[in-house]
């Protein structure tokens, strides 16, 4: 586990070197909003896909979709979001206002100003706002609190259009919102978050089958993109804690600085959802069997990641800080051994001197063959272990340097990020040798 004080060393770590920082920056930033940078929107991106593939190319009976944030309220009310089971229990102080989890108190007076504090009220953590030029309580719409409602919304679109059969899996990437009340640490939990929904769709009497096996497919993929299996747990819910919908619940946690905290859920919805919205929109959302003809409701396994969580993990676990560099006689170094699939940079190609035109019109073109097949960063300035160190903050996984030998016999210096070792190649082999190394 990394120390509780290595928190604020990565997040000034992870500012400086352009994957995270403060949305609104120029105006002293916006509490709880966080935006990525040139190398976070790449590891974002490397990340969702990551996640996609494992789930669309690795398992043939799952699809994919992408459907609107704002949606008809009436979905909201119908999966009981707009009641009390989507709230927080929260204390007001009559002196200034604040609010305050029940259970985050001590005594009975404001944690602020000593102030009375009023009986607990449920508050809704859905985002509204308003759809048209009137801001009139007919046209209240809700920023969308789960990302998994819209796959409800197109089941028999899906079904029909894909020709699905269960047992199979709709998943979805997108941002959902919630007026959290204590948002934080960093990205963790804040009011505008991406997740990543799998709902899986089973007869059942399977359903307790496959909530194993996604427990199980779900702790492999943070061990595959490689997290330390010491660093992850289950979390199994128990019943009497279990969310409107749920009938089986279990967190995948990861060991974040300050804790063991929840990074996935895995959930048996039951017919929950699509059951009450049948019933509520009078569209009949249950599943034929073209077979044998059977007639039923599905239930629903889901499962349900945070991207920026996840991410936050990932970015956690590989952060590494060296007080007299990686050979142990330099200044301070850092290395991010993210997984070749997560790095931001895939390669980096250095030409030995910036004043040798050359050097650069030879690294131009190791750059340009390798550019369209890898995330190739082009970087010529400073010295060549400058620029490795650079990289490895980065987490870049290969630095190729083109030297006053490249000029003569058309081989390159690969060096390789976790190992420092470097090795000659022929420029004619570096895609080939790349390709190997991230098929390991
Ligand atoms: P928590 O208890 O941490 O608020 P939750 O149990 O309400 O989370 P779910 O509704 O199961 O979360 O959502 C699924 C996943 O979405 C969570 O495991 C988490 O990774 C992510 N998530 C939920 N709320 C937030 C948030 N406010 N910020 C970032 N990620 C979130």
């Amino acid at each position: 586990m990394k120390e509780k004080n290595t928190m604020e060393k990565i997040v000034a770590f992870l500012k400086d070197n352009g994957f995270i920082n403060l949305s609104s920056e120029p105006y002293g930033g916006f509490s709880s909003s966080y935006d990525y940078g040139v190398y976070g929107v790449e590891i974002k991106n490397n990340l969702k896909k990551a996640w996609w593939n494992n789930m669309t190319r690795h398992h043939e009976n799952i699809v994919g979709i992408d459907s609107a944030i704002l949606m008809s309220p009436k979905v909201w009310e119908a999966s009981g979001h707009l009641s009390a089971g989507f709230a927080d229990e929260l204390v007001e102080c009559k002196n200034c206002h604040k609010r305050f989890k029940q259970d985050e108190l001590k005594d009975n007076t404001c944690p602020i100003c000593n102030g009375e504090l009023m009986s607990p009220k449920k508050f809704n953590v859905m985002m509204k706002t308003f759809v048209g030029p009137v801001e009139d309580s007919a046209n209240v719409v809700y920023l969308r609190g789960e990302a998994c409602q819209g796959i409800y919304m197109n089941f028999n679109w899906v079904v029909n259009s894909g020709r699905m059969k269960i047992p199979f899996g709709i998943c979805q990437i997108g941002k959902a919102f919630r007026n959290e009340i204590t948002p934080g640490p960093f990205t963790f939990r804040t009011r505008e978050f991406e997740q990543m929904d799998l709902q899986f769709f089973v007869k059942p009497e399977e359903a307790d089958k496959w909530f194993e096996y996604w427990k199980e497919e779900r702790m492999q993929f943070y061990i595959s993109l490689g997290i330390d299996p010491d660093h992850l747990r289950f979390h199994d819910h128990p019943e009497n804690k279990l969310a409107h919908y749920a009938k089986k619940a279990c967190d995948i946690e990861y060991l974040f600085p300050w804790g063991w905290a929840e990074m996935e859920g895995i959930h048996n919805r039951t017919d929950w959802d699509l059951g009450n919205h049948s019933k509520v929109s009078g569209t009949d959302l249950s599943y034929i069997d073209q077979e044998t003809k059977e007639k039923y409701m599905p239930y629903i396994i889901e499962t349900s990641g945070g991207c920026d969580r996840m991410l936050l993990a990932f970015l956690i676990e590989s952060f590494n800080e060296f007080e007299n560099g990686r050979n142990g006689d330099g200044g301070k170094e850092y290395l991010m051994k993210l997984n070749y699939l997560l790095s931001p940079v895939q390669v980096a190609v250095l030409p030995l001197l910036k004043n040798k035109e050359e050097l650069q019109q030879k690294a131009k073109e190791v750059y340009d063959l390798l550019k369209i097949k890898f995330n190739t960063k082009y970087d010529v300035t400073g010295t060549v272990g400058k620029r490795y160190r650079r990289q490895d903050e980065l987490g870049t996984p290969f630095c190729i340097t083109i030297d006053f030998d490249t000029l003569e016999d058309d081989t390159v210096t690969v060096r390789n990020r976790d190992t420092m070792k470097q090795e000659r190649i022929k420029i004619q082999d570096l895609i080939n040798y790349i390709s190997k190394e991230y098929e390991k």
